[in-house]
């Protein structure tokens, strides 16, 4: 991802360093071609997943799927990225906490 803002420091106003701690991705089969007119893809259906932290002991997770590089191709472009807040991230605890109540965030 080129540009990353907590979302959660977007909607108090406020700046933050962004730390990814892991990140998953699945393991399903990618293709590369080459169009009619010689223009390359690459379509790859694995989401990625990851778990971020913010400066202000905010935590957060992104899955999203990786777009197709050809420009005249939509293939990935129109799913947005799936972003869950965890709330309850305690102080100093970097860990992704699975059990902390999430605030499923609508982008639309
Ligand atoms: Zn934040
Ligand atoms: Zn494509």
């Amino acid at each position: 991802m080129e540009k990353l803002i907590c979302p959660k420091c977007q909607e108090l106003k406020l700046k933050s360093i962004v730390r990814c701690h892991d990140g998953t991705i699945t393991a399903m089969g990618t293709s590369d071609f080459y169009d009619e007119g010689g223009g390359y893809h690459f379509h790859n259906p694995n989401i990625g997943n990851n778990n971020y932290s913010c400066s202000n002991n905010h935590s957060f997770n992104i899955k999203n799927k990786i777009s197709c590089p050809n420009f005249n191709c939509d293939y990935g472009k129109n799913d947005k990225p799936d972003i869950t807040i965890n709330d309850d991230l305690k102080k100093g605890d970097l860990y992704f906490n699975s059990d902390a109540a999430t605030i499923k965030k609508d982008q639309s």
